[in-house]
Formats: C-alpha cells, sequence, structure tokens
C-alpha cells in the first residue's frame, strides 16, 4: 500500500449520517467523550487479551491506560490509549465507514426521522461513535499503531465527506484521537471541553466504571516542571459494587459503554450465584432492538469476565441464541483465563453459566410481566418475536417461554393477552384454547371460521406474526389444554357425554337427520369441484355465512402455504376440505333444487360460486378467477331472466 497522503471518500451511507450526527444531535454534546473513552478502555482490553498469548505484544513498562490531554492554542483535546491500536487496513475500514451493522431499512428511517429526537434514538442503534467527536471538533485526527507493528497511520478528516490517511510515526502500539473543538462560547452554551472542571465532572459522570485509569494531564497545575496527573475514574467494576449504591444514571452509562447503544437500557438485572461456583451477572435489556437482530450473524453476546479480567468480549455461547438481545456482563470465579475461544460450547464452565443465566433471565422477564406490563410489552414489541424462536428450540424451558407470549384477541382490540390469562377467562364448557393464524387482524377478524365460536362466547386469539405458525407446531398445547385452530380439522362446540355423544340428545338426533338429508347433495358438490377439494360436509362452525373452507389438524394453513411460497416460490396448493352451513338459504335451495333435478345446472353453479365465496371470505385470492367468473355471469343472468 502507498505510504503517501490519500484521500478517500466515505462511503454515501456514511457521509450522510454523519451529517445527520452533526446537525441533529445538538443536546448533550459532551458524550463523545463517553464513546472515545470506551472506544480507548475496549483497545485496552483487547490487547490484555491478546497479550495472555502474546507478551511481547506489550512493550515492558507500558501501562495500561486512557490518557487526556489539552492544547490551548489552538484549542485542542486528545483522548490517547495504550491499547491494541490500529493497522492502515482497520482504520479505513473502521473509521470509513458507519453504521456497518445497520440494515438499509433502518438507514432509510433515520433518513426520514423528522425530529432531532427521533434521529437521536436511531443514531444510537448503530453506534457512532467516533463521529460524534464532530459535534464538538471541526477537525479529528487519529494517530494510530498496532501492537506488534512498527508503522503508524494518521487519519483526519473534516467530518465533510472525505478524510485523509497517511504515514506517520508514534512511540507506542496504542492510539491518539486529537480533536480541533469548535470556538467555545459560553453565551451560547458551547463548552470549553479543554476546562480541567468540565473533562474532571463529565468522566464522572460517564465513564467512572471504565477499568483503566483515565488521567488527566494538567498542564495549569505543574510540579518540578511536569504536568500534574490525575486519575479522574474510582475504576470499579459496576458489578461489583452494592446494588443499593448504585445509581439508575450509572447502571446506564455502564449499558451504553457495553453496547456502543445511545439510548438507555429498558431495564437491568443483578445476578449472583454463590456456592460451589461463584458467578456474577448484570445483564440489559435494550429499549430497541437493533437493527441487525433479526438478520443472520446479528453483533451481540455478553462480556466474559474471570475475576475482573475481560476474557472474551462478545460470547455469544452464555445464553442461547433467542435471548441474543440481552445484553450485559458475566464475571466468573473459577474461570481459566487461557479459556478456549473455539471449544467454549464444550466447555464446563460455559455450560453451567449458561444454565443458571438462562434460568435466571427467563424468571426475571415472567416477574416483568406480572409486575411491570408497560414495560413488559415495551420489551415484548422488540424482541417477542426471539422470544418465539425460543419456544420452537429450547424444549427445557418452553413452560417458561410459553408464558411469555402474547397475543391479540377477540377479547381486546388493543391490548394484548398472556396464555394463562386467556385461560383464566376461558367459561365453562370450553376445553380448548381457540386460536386463527393470518396476516392481519382485519383479515382474520371477519373470517367465517369464527362465527360459531364467537357465537358461543369464546374468546379466539389471533396469531398474526409468521413466526408464529412455525411456533405452534412445538406447542401442542398449554396448561393441559390442547391449542385449536378455528380453520382446521372439524370443529364441534357441543358438550359431549364421556361416550363422545352429545348431551344434548335432541340435537344429536337433528345432525343426524340433517347429515341424511344433505347427503347426496354433499356428493354432487364433491364430484362438481373434484379438482379443488377433498371432501365436501357439514360445518358445525358457520352461523350466517354458506361455506367454508378447512385443512385437517395436521395440516399447513393457507397463510402459511401462502408464506412458504412467497418465501420459496411456488409451493402446489393442497385441496382442502369445504363445509356448508345447512342452515343458510344458499344450502337449503340447492338441495331442493338438486333433488327436484340431479343435472340442474343452477346447483353446479352455486357449487363453484360457492366455492369461489368460501376463499374470498376468509381473504383468500381465487384459485380460479376465470372458472368464478363464468358462474357468476350465468347465475346473474338467470335472476335477471326469471
Ligand atoms: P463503535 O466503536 O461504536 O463501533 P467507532 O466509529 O467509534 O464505532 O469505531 C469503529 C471501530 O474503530 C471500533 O469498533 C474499533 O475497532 C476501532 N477503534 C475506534 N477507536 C479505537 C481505538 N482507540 N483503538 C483501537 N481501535 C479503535
Amino acid at each position: 500500500m502507498s505510504a503517501e497522503t490519500q484521500t478517500c471518500q466515505f462511503e454515501a451511507e456514511t457521509a450522510r449520517l454523519l451529517d445527520l450526527v452533526i446537525h441533529s444531535l445538538y443536546t448533550e454534546k459532551e458524550i463523545f467523550l463517553r464513546e472515545l473513552i470506551s472506544n480507548a478502555s475496549d483497545a485496552l482490553d483487547r490487547l490484555r487479551f491478546e497479550s495472555l498469548t502474546d507478551s511481547a505484544l506489550v512493550p515492558a513498562g507500558q501501562e495500561y491506560e486512557i490518557r487526556l490531554e489539552t492544547g490551548k492554542s489552538p484549542r485542542t483535546l486528545s483522548i490517547i490509549d495504550t491499547g491494541i491500536g490500529m493497522s492502515r487496513e482497520d482504520a479505513v475500514k473502521n473509521l470509513g465507514t458507519i453504521a456497518r451493522s445497520g440494515t438499509r431499512e433502518a438507514r432509510e428511517k433515520l433518513q426520514a426521522a423528522k425530529s432531532a429526537e427521533d434521529a437521536a434514538s436511531l443514531i444510537g442503534m448503530f453506534g457512532v461513535g467516533l463521529y460524534s467527536s464532530f459535534m464538538v471538533a471541526d477537525r479529528v485526527v487519529v494517530v494510530t499503531r498496532k501492537a506488534g507493528e512498527a508503522a503508524a497511520t494518521r487519519w483526519e478528516s473534516r467530518g465533510d465527506g472525505s478524510y485523509t490517511i497517511s504515514e506517520t510515526e508514534r512511540d507506542t502500539c496504542g492510539t491518539t484521537v486529537t480533536l480541533y473543538l469548535r470556538d467555545a462560547d459560553s453565551d451560547a452554551g458551547i463548552e470549553d471541553f479543554t476546562e480541567s472542571w468540565q473533562l474532571t465532572s463529565i468522566v464522572k459522570r460517564h465513564s467512572d466504571f471504565i477499568s483503566y485509569p483515565i488521567v488527566l494531564v494538567d498542564p495549569a497545575k505543574e510540579e518540578g516542571g511536569t504536568p500534574e496527573r490525575r486519575i479522574l475514574n474510582s475504576m470499579k467494576p459496576i458489578w461489583t459494587r452494592p446494588r443499593s449504591e448504585v445509581t439508575e444514571e450509572e447502571y446506564n452509562e455502564f449499558y451504553k459503554h457495553v453496547t456502543h447503544d445511545w439510548n438507555d437500557a429498558l431495564i437491568h438485572y443483578a445476578y449472583k450465584a454463590e456456592g460451589v461456583h461463584e458467578y456474577q451477572a448484570l445483564v440489559f435489556v435494550p429499549s430497541k432492538a437493533s437493527p441487525d437482530l433479526y438478520y443472520s450473524s446479528p453483533d451481540t453476546g455478553i462480556r466474559l469476565y474471570a475475576r475482573r479480567v475481560l476474557v472474551i468480549e462478545k460470547c455469544q455461547d452464555l445464553l442461547p441464541s433467542y435471548l441474543r438481545f440481552v445484553r450485559g456482563v458475566v464475571d466468573a470465579s473459577d474461570l481459566p483465563l487461557n479459556i478456549s475461544r473455539q471449544r467454549l460450547q464444550h466447555d464446563r464452565h460455559i455450560t453451567q453459566i449458561r444454565k443458571w443465566l438462562t434460568r435466571k433471565v427467563l424468571d426475571s422477564l415472567e416477574s416483568l410481566r406480572t409486575g411491570e406490563s408497560t414495560k413488559y410489552m415495551q420489551m415484548w414489541r422488540e424482541f417477542g418475536r426471539a422470544i418465539k424462536e425460543g419456544v420452537g428450540t429450547d424444549f427445557d424451558h418452553k413452560d417458561r417461554l410459553s408464558s411469555l407470549l402474547m397475543f391479540e384477541s377477540t377479547n381486546s382490540p388493543s391490548d394484548l393477552t398472556s396464555l394463562k390469562d386467556y385461560v383464566s377467562r376461558m367459561p365453562e364448557g370450553q376445553t380448548e384454547i381457540i386460536y386463527l393464524t393470518g396476516g392481519s387482524r382485519s383479515a382474520v377478524e371477519n373470517s367465517p371460521h369464527l362465527e360459531a365460536i364467537r357465537e358461543k362466547g369464546y374468546e379466539v386469539l389471533f396469531m398474526l406474526d409468521p413466526v408464529d405458525e412455525y411456533m405452534l407446531q412445538f406447542m401442542p398445547e398449554f396448561d393441559g389444554k390442547h391449542l385449536k385452530s378455528a380453520a382446521k380439522g372439524a370443529l364441534d362446540l357441543d358438550k359431549k357425554d364421556v361416550d363422545g355423544k352429545k348431551e344434548d340428545p335432541a340435537k344429536e338426533t337433528e345432525e343426524q337427520e340433517e347429515r341424511e338429508h344433505f347427503s347426496s347433495l354433499l356428493s354432487a358438490v364433491q364430484g362438481r369441484l373434484s379438482d379443488e377439494v377433498k371432501e365436501v360436509r357439514l360445518s358445525h362452525r358457520l352461523v350466517k355465512s354458506p361455506a367454508c373452507l378447512v385443512v385437517d389438524d395436521y395440516e399447513m394453513s393457507p397463510y402459511m402455504e401462502k408464506l412458504l411460497s412467497q418465501a420459496k416460490g411456488d409451493v402446489p396448493k393442497r385441496k382442502r376440505v369445504m363445509e356448508l352451513n345447512p342452515k343458510h338459504p344458499i344450502v337449503v335451495g340447492m338441495r331442493r333444487r338438486y333433488e327436484a333435478n340431479a343435472i340442474d345446472p343452477i346447483v353446479d353453479d352455486s357449487a363453484t360460486v360457492l366455492f369461489g365465496m368460501a376463499q374470498l371470505a376468509e381473504g383468500s385470492e381465487l384459485l380460479d378467477p376465470v372458472k368464478f367468473n363464468e358462474a357468476m355471469v350465468r347465475m346473474t343472468e338467470r335472476s335477471l331472466g326469471e
């Protein structure tokens, strides 16, 4: 690679985001320092970890520290660390792009954000880190040298769409970020970030827990010709402090350091296991799902420490994948420092911690559900889909997971319900939990499949998320009650005796007679629709509608079929069962005409029309629009002609 100065353009999206960062985030400018200190601390963590296996990386006598140095003319602030540093390639890759993990969709949302507040909360999800310095500086210079390498790199940008990169020198490994500060003007609320008292109070507020000394080099106070060095932070790991002494703000600052999220966490939990193994954990549920959470390889994990020393920065084996949204730290007292990162899944320490932590997190979520429903609902909106994945993958915790699930239901147009609450509302006589899957509430709400169920006063759960169909395959029952689709299998809501006969004998006889009366019509309709349906039978689910379509209990619902064909191309459509309502005037009329004339064309056309109407009523597309249309034209002509 060339040694001269190279001018490079930021990626287009980076340049646009940068502009937003600089111009829309005018509140709390001071957090740029938190971001830079956080980066420096990460770099020190990485060097300390690498040096466990390669001690030559750290020169003798090198301290692990973060230094703040200021200059008055021009006014500068430098954040200097003795960490792992970056090579030229690293610098281009890391400092030339923003929102590496953001999806295009999330970036577009950011472009469309109306208020600065919206932008701030969205930007928070990307981790803009270094770029936040452009809120206070008009020029930023990074000089960095990677541990184990001799060459150093200088990166410079004015935050205006381009940056330069060149070779330089640096005595030791690490990184110096120098900000050329904008003019301070206390009248306009622009602080002077070269003032020692400012820096002292900002570090105390945002970075006190950082485990390396943050040293302020103060030229105003000299001693024997050398400027005073003052450590600004207490360096106490937050999870080791008594909970009552840690403020909510401190927990949030720590959360932001660990996750690089700019938003506050939704909630945090501190756990401690004492006994043969001692573990401590401090975990957070974010207030928003990161844009990559539901994509193939999200950038998540828990920080794993062994007696306060970081051993793995993002350990993904401490929680099952469906809990990947939970962030934080685990500190284990008996973990070897040289734990093999390749064999983590098989390591007995890791397996034990995972078991313990998973149970703790699930219990906390259950308490949140019962104790703080507003927060729980926010958690559910952001991470409910992940929890549903768990139902299909974590069989050890299936019961815990199913009690966390929330669904829409006929009970309320706006509130979601848990399965437990649903069961508690089940009226006498209802034995199954009834649900219907579909693409939206309006699509399922008016489905003919619900008519008799509604009339009976039974509540129906609406499962509107594509992942619900997948999840249901692993959840045949809850609390001993079978989960039953309103659109699958036979449905009979009448009370039965021990032999399975209806308790009301008159009803039993009436239905028997209906079956006999309609049997030849059913065969005729089936004959007419043999290419489309596999069976025609009388229905117990319909009240107002003449017909509906159902599948067998074990078959895929039409909604699932549609999802699959969207994902995988054409999935052959399976024939379904058509149910007719024996009390409906159309069906009664068809029977009368059929008995009078077994080859009456009106019966044939009515069968085609009924089949089409059943598809339309459930929100499906017509299987054969041409056939339906032709039958409709003939029917309309006849009715006008008579
Ligand atoms: P974020 O830290 O939120 O990912 P940044 O833009 O601040 O975003 O940093 C991008 C990357 O640049 C970091 O993930 C890290 O790899 C690298 N980096 C930033 N600062 C330093 C530093 N002081 N030392 C070493 N690497 C750094």
